[in-house]
Order: structure tokens, then C-alpha cells, then sequence
């Protein structure tokens, strides 16, 4: 599809109507905090409680967060001879998301060549260019047990408490299991997505059924296991399925194929692109495995989707091609039509042609026309998160998967025996949440505790105004304390594991800094965080906005459902130069011996 053959306007009216009929006046607080008769929703159903005593020894790092934050972190350590490592976890094993999201179908959406972490460490080659869920959580107990960081950590733990003890240059930290140790350093990596909500639909207590959250998914009651045998309990049942984000994407082709009817109640349906996945070629594998692989196929990607001008493509999926299209469009300008309004235009020119491939795409997979019409994408390509997959859209030709969709209203009522739509009621046996993960919600709300830091500053007074750090990690004010996040950093978010392990490089590196040449403190200057945000807003004031977390897009998380998030948001930003720029600088700052803007005590 060319772009002259696309009426613009009309498009642009169209996305701008269904982005109105969407916005909602209480925005995030539409959504459910799962606690008090909803609490059991959160219940850990793969991994028993084991009873153990309380602690109250001395660790030399405590990291909070078990998934790939902890366990990238923790093997860095180990790798620079720290070794009295103590990852804090509130799942029942290593693997964050990868603990928790065992719904059928579970995958990574980006090649598990880069997604992976600790592949050439681990020797691990993964058996597809997408690996499914249950090979991801074995790789985080492959790095867990190579890296002896089991030996240390604490399960079905959660911390509620965590203050600086300045004399001391120590952080004392207590948990739900009434802990109460101490350690020199610490670090926490708790992902962005991990505690999961609920829609805020009227009677949702009330339905008699059976009912789970996706992160949470109930394999006693549907049969099956997370590496894909039929869900054989659920032949003659039926069943509902709220949401249709990436998550839902993912499980309806597996649902389809068990229930007796499936229902799909859709607000707003998901851009499904292209999967492509394929098994490794060991032969391949094994030729193109030379030292130094992975982090050559991370520099590679990060340049390929971050705009670099990378001479080869590695990946090559649906991520690069969305930057290449881009990068080719705007290159295509001649040199006086080279402005900052004509490549805007090139931009969107390019996501009109993706968008419009997307919307063919329902055409030629699904059957019936009507479904198809429900389940075309009217947004730019990065308002919501694209999704990617080669059984979604055939799942609604099996006649047992109905597509209810809610024309942007969602659903209208819980009842005890199923789900109300346009006063339709849809009578269910098991009632599937599929409705995402908390966003935007106060820090502390997620966390479960406020870091209290030097003179008893806490983390949530410190940030009030908004996130401020120095490389989305140190915080002055909090001393010996490092966070493991991309915002404020490379930011890149089609890559998450890439930045994770290059904080857990750098933290090490610093952490070996201070213990060789017997510091007892390190912390960054008020100074060089200061400067630090100055880099950044600067940046992103000369960069303009970009389509993620546009107002302009229809509601969901990306944008904080469409409402103003208020000036602290304009924080959280990466670094101007982009993503391959961050690493390089990072890895020369990291290097160069001096940590410049870090004050070691
Ligand atoms: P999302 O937040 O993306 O989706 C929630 C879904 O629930 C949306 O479709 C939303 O509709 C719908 N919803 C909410 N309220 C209602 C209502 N009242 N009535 C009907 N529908 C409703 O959650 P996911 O778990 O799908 O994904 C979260 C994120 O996790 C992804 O964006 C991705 O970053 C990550 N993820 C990554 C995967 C991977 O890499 N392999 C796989 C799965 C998830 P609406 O869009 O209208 O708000």
C-alpha cells in the first residue's frame, strides 16, 4: 500500500474518533486494586509457602526483585568475586514476569537471542527465535544456579521497610516474613508490570463462577501446562476472556482450541503483526556463536530499532522493520525538504502504510467480515503496544470463539452468572482477567514499602515532583543504593533486558570500586543529578514528543488512559543521543576509573 492511496484525513478523523469515544474522566482510576475480598486474585498458585526462620544477619548486597534485574545484577557480582549476594523475591522461585506468567501460550515478543539474558555466560542456545514461556523461567534458574544465587535468596519474600542507618553505612531492611538484616548495599529491580488490576466493572464480586487473573493462570481448573498440553478441562466449558492486550493475544489461539464456547470481550482490539517464529538451526547456531555473540547481537538490534545506521540487520523482525521503514522514508527526503515538519510527516507516512498492512491482514485471516471489521486497529502503530502472531486472528474462524466486542465501552456489568454487554448478559463457567498490570499508580502503592534514606528523606517526598537520578539509577540521598530500570537511561523499551544488564555491569563495577579501595559509601552528588536531568530535558525538549504516551493516542497505559499525567511525567524521559549512544557513554564512564559525579566515602 502506497501512501498515496491512503486518504490521510479521513484516518486521521477516524483515529481521532475512536481515541474520543474511549476517554474516560477516571482514567487509571478505573481500574481495581487487587486487596481485600479481591486479595486472593494475587494468591501464588505454582509454588507452596515454605515456613522459615526470620533473619537478622548482614549481607554484603541485597537486591530486591528476583527476575532478570536480580539475576543479571547478582551474576555481574559474582562474575567481579562479590559473592554474599541476597536477592529478595515475592514469587516462589527465581524469574519475575516469567515466574508469574505461565498462561498458555506465554513468549517473548522480542528474539530470545537479545532477550535472553546470560546466554554465552550460560551456554544456553535458545530452541526458538521467540522462546516460550517455560524455557525463559528454566534460563533464570539456569542463572540462578550457575551463579550460586539461590544459595542466599529469600522466596515468598516481601520487603514493607527500608532505611539508611548513616553511621553504620548500612541499609536496614525488613520484610513480611519478619526479617530484619542489614546490608551494605542494595539494589532493586522490580519491573514496571508486576502487580496486576482489575477492571472496575460494576458486580465484579459478584460472579458465582470460577475466575483468575492471567498472571495467575489456573491449570488445577483448565487442564493443560504452561508448555502448551490441551487445556482438556475445559471442553464443556464456557468461558470469558476480558482484555485483548498482548497477553490475551498470546492465550485466545489455546483457549480457542479447549473451551466449549470461548468469549472475547473486547474494548480495543491490538495491532497483530506478523510472528514469524521459527526453531533454531543448531548448524547455524553453532557457526554464528563465536565469543563475544550476544553482545554483538544486542548492539546490533539496539542500533537497528533505536534509528542507528547499522550496516546489517541480525534480528530482523518486526521491531527493526518498524525502524527501517522510518529511517527509510525519512532518508528518501531531499536534503532542503529535510526538516523537523517534513520528517514528522515522513514518520507518520510510514505508520499510515504499516497500519493499513495491519488492517489488510484481518481481512485475508478472518472469515467473517463483520469480525474483521471489530478487529481493526485504528491508532498509530506505537500508541498501544504492537503485538505480534501467526494464530490470534484464526482463532476467531473456530464457531466456538465469539468476539464480543464493546465498541470502546467495555464491559458493562459482572452478574453471578457471567458478562453484561449492550444488555446482553453472556452466561459463563470461568470469567478470565486479561486486563494488565498497574501503571501509573503511586510508586509506593507498587513497591509495598518507601525507601527512607540520609536524614530520613524518603523516596516518595525526594520524587514528588517527579523521578530525578543520575542514569535512572543513583539517587542522592540515598547512598550505597542503585535502582535497575531503563527510564532516565537508554530508555529502550523494545529491548528491556538490554539495559538491565548493562546497570547490573555498571553496579558491580561500582560496588568493586568501593569494597577494593575500602569505601564504606557511594553516592551520587546533588550536582551531577542535577545536571544529569538538565541533559535529558534539554534532550527531549529539542527531540518534540514522540507517538509512545502521545495525548493524542487512543487510552492505555502508554498514556496514562489518555489523561494529562501531570509535569512529573515529562521525567521520564532516556538519554537525548539515544540508546546505542547511552551504552557507549555508560561503558566508557563505567571504565574510565573515575565514576565521574559519584562521591565514594
Ligand atoms: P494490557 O494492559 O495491555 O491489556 C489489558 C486489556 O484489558 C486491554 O485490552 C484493555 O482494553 C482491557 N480492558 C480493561 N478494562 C476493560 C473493561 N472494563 N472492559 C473490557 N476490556 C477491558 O495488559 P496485558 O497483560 O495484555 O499486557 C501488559 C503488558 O505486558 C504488555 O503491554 C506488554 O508490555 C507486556 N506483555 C509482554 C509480552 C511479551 O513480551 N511476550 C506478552 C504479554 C504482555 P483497552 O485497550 O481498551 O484499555
Amino acid at each position: 500500500m502506497t501512501v498515496t492511496a491512503i486518504d490521510k484525513e479521513a484516518i486521521r478523523q477516524k483515529y481521532a474518533e475512536e481515541r474520543n469515544k474511549r476517554l474516560r474522566p477516571d482514567g487509571i482510576a478505573q481500574y481495581l486494586q487487587v486487596k481485600d475480598q479481591l486479595a486472593h486474585y494475587l494468591a501464588d498458585t505454582y509454588t507452596e509457602l515454605q515456613d522459615r526462620a526470620a533473619l537478622t544477619d548482614h549481607v554484603t548486597v541485597a537486591f530486591i526483585g528476583g527476575g532478570f534485574a536480580g539475576l543479571v545484577t547478582g551474576a555481574r557480582l559474582v562474575e567481579q568475586g562479590i559473592t554474599d549476594v541476597r536477592i529478595i523475591e515475592k514469587g516462589g522461585d527465581f524469574g519475575g514476569t516469567w515466574y508469574w506468567n505461565r498462561y498458555p501460550g506465554a513468549q517473548c515478543d522480542t528474539a530470545s537471542f537479545i532477550y535472553m539474558p546470560l546466554l554465552e555466560e550460560t551456554g544456553h542456545m535458545p530452541t526458538e527465535k521467540y522462546a516460550h514461556a517455560p524455557e525463559i523461567l528454566a534460563q533464570c534458574q539456569r542463572i540462578g544456579k550457575q551463579y550460586k544465587l539461590y544459595d542466599n535468596a529469600l522466596f515468598h519474600t516481601e520487603v514493607e521497610d527500608l532505611s539508611w542507618d548513616d553511621a553504620q553505612s548500612r541499609w536496614l531492611i525488613k520484610t513480611n516474613r519478619g526479617d530484619a538484616f542489614t546490608a551494605s548495599f542494595l539494589a532493586m529491580g522490580t519491573g514496571p508490570l508486576h502487580v496486576p488490576k482489575l477492571p472496575g466493572i460494576a458486580g465484579i464480586e459478584s460472579f458465582n463462577g470460577h475466575s483468575f487473573h492471567t498472571s495467575r493462570w489456573d491449570y488445577d481448573y483448565t487442564g493443560g501446562d504452561p508448555s502448551g498440553a490441551p487445556m482438556d478441562k475445559l471442553a464443556d466449558k464456557r468461558v470469558g476472556i476480558i482484555g485483548t492486550g498482548a497477553t490475551s493475544v498470546q492465550c485466545v489461539p489455546h483457549l480457542a482450541k479447549a473451551c466449549k464456547e470461548l468469549y472475547v470481550f473486547q474494548r480495543t482490539p491490538s495491532s497483530i503483526d506478523v510472528r514469524a517464529n521459527k526453531p533454531t538451526d543448531v548448524d547455524w547456531f553453532n557457526e554464528m556463536a563465536t565469543p563475544g555473540w550476544q553482545q554483538r547481537w544486542l548492539e546490533n538490534f539496539t542500533a537497528n530499532q533505536t534509528g542507528g545506521m547499522a550496516s546489517e540487520d541480525l534480528v530482523m523482525d518486526g521491531w527493526t522493520d518498524l525502524s527501517r521503514r522510518i529511517r527509510t522514508k525519512v532518508m528518501s527526503l531531499s536534503p532542503e525538504n529535510m526538516t523537523a515538519e517534513k520528517i514528522m510527516e515522513a514518520v507518520e507516512d510510514s505508520d499510515f502504510e504499516k497500519m493499513e498492512q495491519i488492517r489488510a491482514r484481518v481481512d485475508t485471516l478472518v472469515e467473517d467480515p463483520q469480525t474483521a471489521e471489530k478487529l481493526k486497529a485504528w491508532y498509530r502503530q506505537l500508541c498501544k503496544r504492537p503485538c505480534f502472531h501467526d494464530q490470534y486472528l484464526q482463532a476467531f474462524n473456530t464457531p466456538a470463539t465469539v468476539l464480543v466486542d464493546t465498541d470502546g465501552k467495555g464491559v458493562q456489568q459482572i452478574t453471578e452468572q457471567g458478562v453484561m454487554v449492550d444488555g446482553r448478559e453472556y452466561e459463563l463457567d470461568c470469567l478470565i482477567y486479561a486486563s494488565g498490570f498497574e501503571v501509573g499508580t503511586e510508586y509506593k502503592r507498587r513497591a509495598g514499602y518507601d525507601m527512607v534514606g540520609r536524614d530520613g528523606l524518603k523516596l516518595s517526598e525526594k520524587w514528588r515532583e517527579g523521578m530525578k537520578t543520575k542514569h535512572g539509577t543513583h539517587v542522592h540521598g540515598f547512598p550505597n543504593a542503585f535502582i535497575v530500570q531503563p527510564t532516565q537511561g537508554a530508555n529502550l523499551i523494545s529491548n528491556v533486558p538490554h539495559n538491565l544488564t548493562e546497570s547490573g555491569r555498571t553496579i558491580a563495577m561500582i560496588i568493586k570500586h568501593a569494597l577494593d579501595n575500602d569505601k564504606k559509601q557511594v553516592e551520587v552528588t546533588q550536582q551531577a543529578e542535577d545536571e544529569w536531568i538538565e541533559l535529558l530535558l534539554a534532550g527531549a525538549a529539542a527531540a518534540g514528543g514522540g507517538v509512545i504516551g502521545s495525548p493524542d493516542c487512543t487510552p492505555g497505559y502508554y498514556n496514562n488512559e489518555g489523561q494529562d499525567p501531570g509535569p512529573a511525567a515529562k521525567l521520564n524521559v532516556g538519554y537525548p543521543s539515544g540508546a546505542t549512544a547511552y551504552f557507549e557513554y555508560l561503558d566508557e564512564w563505567r571504565n574510565n576509573g573515575h565514576f565521574e559525579g559519584l562521591e565514594f566515602r
